[in-house]
């Protein structure tokens, strides 16, 4: 079976593809497939999106796609950056961390708890056929720390590692991350459901 992974983004498509090994799968990503037309993320939650994402990519391809929409939900910033995480004030991640401190600063905040949640979402022939959700709880560092991983994981500090996920090794990431909990899942149901040839 073809299993199409949503995604430009090199970073998420390795750790992606770590987490389906071994099944019998061949899998695609977006670079495989350069014609294809990306849909606007103009849903209201990540689960809405990761749902959009799957079915235009599966209408486009005819090809299973999974998609997955994830981002980082600050509590002491109501929520933010949430949907928004890519598009998030400025242009570098720096300046999103700085964006970010200065937010909470001015709520008279020097951290907060905050979670990274990854809605995901398989869709084959026109329709929704699996969905989950993965969730990391952890707190905003008091300082950006680590250049492992990308976007957030610099400011992301998960207290039972007593480290920011940008001081991880990519395999150590993914055992915790949203991610990889909601990949795992899929990995589990596609175990279950893929029929050898
Ligand atoms: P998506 O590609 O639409 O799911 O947007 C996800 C955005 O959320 C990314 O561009 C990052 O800013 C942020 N994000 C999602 N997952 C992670 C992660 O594992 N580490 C750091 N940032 C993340």
């Amino acid at each position: 079976m073809h299993l199409l992974i949503a995604t430009t983004n090199r970073h998420k498509a390795a750790e992606i593809r770590a987490l389906l090994a071994g099944l019998p799968l061949r899998v695609d990503t977006l670079a495989d497939h350069p014609g294809v037309e990306a849909p606007e993320e103009t849903g209201a939650t990540f689960a809405d999106n990761a749902r959009l994402k799957a079915l235009a990519y599966n209408r486009q391809t005819g090809r299973a796609a999974v998609a997955d929409d994830s981002g980082l939900e600050i509590d002491a910033l109501d929520g933010a950056p949430g949907v928004r995480s890519a598009r998030y004030n400025g242009a570098s991640y720096p300046e999103k961390f700085a964006a970010i401190y200065g937010a909470l600063r001015k709520r008279g905040a020097r951290t907060s708890t905050a979670r990274f949640v990854c809605a995901l979402a398989l869709a084959d022939g026109g329709r929704i056929v699996f969905e989950t959700r993965g969730v990391v709880e952890g707190e905003i560092a008091p300082a950006p720390a680590g250049a492992a991983g990308f976007g957030y994981d610099p400011i992301f500090y998960y207290p039972p590692r007593g480290s920011t996920f940008g001081e991880l090794q990519p395999a150590d990431k993914a055992a915790i991350s949203h991610r990889g909990r909601a990949f795992r899942a899929l990995r589990d149901h596609m175990a279950t459901n893929l029929r050898p040839g």
